[in-house]
């Protein structure tokens, strides 16, 4: 076994716990996490409001890419989960649209539908001919046809992004956007059949209580006593000497530093760099989420009654995405009749200015007017929390930056993983990011090469979910687990 010295961990995040975790399991126990915040979790924390309802930081749910990384969750939440067929719908048009669009067009106008079918036709009779797409919108223009391009992925993509998407990459797109099968769109046509079922997500799980936070709050209680320092922001990095600087003064010696800080920080407080690193760093792009959590009495909907999320890809609704967060389990909301959550997110960015103060109003405005709040419901909280960086961007200029910067900083033994700390999009759920705290454990003690971070489309592949269990036999839409 090699000997990574003493440990650093910056950041009590998924990313964080994952190396954690793993030096437990491997018995490397000369490690200290550092964290800022004075809980575990980073965005995948839980908050519980004045009035009793839990967020998360924007919906999140677990659906996992590896078998390991499903143990450890059913190690670390003993009290319950709550197992989901994804429902997922689009609202375009005035309508409620199961999705993914391309596979339930018969839901639209004929006239649309004939229209963005033979959009489809279009683009698969030219598949393979002409150079590869550069770009995500010429990708998403030739792989979808303009006319269901121009309908719904290129607004619906300009929403989440806030970032111009001919300035983008299309690498990223692995398992998260449905292909256009053309048979099945067609078939589905042909039959006026609804067809939800598709992609990595369309069954995942939820914890019983408290929300996704308690699943890093128990691991995090799992790690060693006093190993994870909360409350401790570290301010500076001196590479040179191998030491951090805290906020309080105090400074920590390392031999080896893994950060899960968001990249272009790490490299602001972190000196001695090559001016080339910190220009790189200075070419990240990100944008920041607003979540929007309503809690309501009353007024809810009968079609609301099973559905997971709604994509919004209009500009008149200034949410991208709503969760129908209460239905993930019962106990995210206070105890009474007839009392259910919303939770929308929204993006900012420099390309998408939001007026913070007027947002929440606006919000539920447009919930309204968008059908997903009854005339009877009445608004028992409204939340709403600024995530100042919440997506990574994967534009044309991240992979070249991340080859500049990440060999300097392995180079000084600082190893940059997880969301914004590897800044891959592709590879940022909260299995990607414990993952890759696993295996950069792995070979640091090991030398066993790192999948996720640097090849993410093996990651998703699926290879690493085959393992020695069968998945759960009973996969009903919200059935609970006996604890
Ligand atoms: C809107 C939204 C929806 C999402 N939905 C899903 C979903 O459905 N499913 C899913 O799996 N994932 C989802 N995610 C992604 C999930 O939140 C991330 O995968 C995960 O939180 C990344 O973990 P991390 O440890 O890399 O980073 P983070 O969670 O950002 O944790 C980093 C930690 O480092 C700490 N830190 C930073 N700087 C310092 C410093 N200088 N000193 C000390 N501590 C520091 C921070 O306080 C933080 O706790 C979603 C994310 C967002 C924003």
């Amino acid at each position: 076994m090699n000997h990574p010295g003493r440990v650093l961990i910056l950041g009590c995040g998924p990313t964080g716990c994952g190396a954690a975790w793993r030096l437990e399991e491997a018995g490397h126990l000369d490690y200290r996490i550092l964290e800022a915040a004075d809980e575990p979790g980073g965005l995948a924390r839980s908050v519980v409001d004045d009035a009793g309802f839990t967020w998360d930081l924007g919906g999140h749910v677990q659906y996992s890419h590896y078998r390991y990384y499903d143990h450890v969750l059913d190690e670390a939440v003993t009290d319950g989960w709550r197992h989901h067929e994804r429902e997922s719908w689009i609202w375009i048009d005035g309508r409620f649209v199961p999705y993914p669009l391309q596979y339930n067009l018969h839901r639209l106008d004929p006239d649309v539908c004939g229209h963005l079918l033979e959009g489809l036709r279009h683009a698969a009779g030219r598949e393979g001919r002409g150079s590869e797409p550069r770009t995500l919108s010429q990708w998403i223009e030739r792989t979808f046809g303009r006319p269901l391009a121009e309908r719904f992925l290129l607004p619906y993509n300009a929403k989440v992004w806030g970032h111009p998407l001919d300035d983008m990459g299309w690498g990223w797109i692995g398992d998260r956007v449905a292909p256009p099968d053309l048979e099945r769109v067609e078939r589905n046509v042909r039959e006026g059949k609804d067809d939800g079922g598709w992609g990595p997500n369309d069954t995942f799980r939820y914890p019983e209580h408290g929300g996704t936070g308690t699943i890093w709050r128990s691991i995090g209680a799992r790690l060693g006593a006093g190993r994870v320092r909360l409350g401790s922001r570290v301010t500076s990095i001196d590479a040179r000497r191998r030491t951090v600087r805290l906020e309080s003064g105090e400074v920590e010696a390392y031999d080896t530093l893994i950060s899960s800080t968001p990249l272009d920080l790490l490299a602001r407080i972190t000196a001695p760099l090559p001016s080339a690193v910190t220009a790189a760093a200075r070419a990240l792009r990100y944008s920041s989420v607003h979540v929007l959590g309503v809690g309501l009495r009353g007024g809810r909907p009968a079609t609301m009654g099973t559905r997971c999320w709604i994509y919004f890809p209009e500009r008149q609704s200034p949410y991208y995405r709503v969760t129908l967060f209460s239905n993930y389990s019962p106990h995210l909301v206070p105890e009474g009749d007839g009392v259910w959550s919303l939770m929308a997110e929204v993006c900012e960015s420099p390309h998408r200015p939001v007026d913070a103060a007027r947002l929440p109003t606006r919000t539920v405005e447009s919930m309204k007017r968008d059908g997903l709040i009854g005339e009877a419901a009445t608004i028992a909280s409204l939340w709403h929390r600024r995530l100042e960086r919440g997506y990574p961007t994967p534009t044309l200029a991240r992979d070249r930056a991340l080859e500049v910067i990440q060999p300097a900083l392995e180079g000084l033994r600082i190893y940059a993983r997880g969301r914004f700390g590897g800044w891959k999009y592709e590879v940022s759920n909260q299995d990607h990011s414990f993952m890759q705290g696993v295996e950069l454990v792995d070979r640091l003690l090991r030398g066993t090469p790192e999948v996720t971070y640097p090849n993410p489309e093996r990651a998703n592949s699926g290879e690493f979910l085959a393992g020695d269990e069968e998945p759960p036999p009973d996969r009903e839409p919200g059935r609970k687990d006996a604890p």
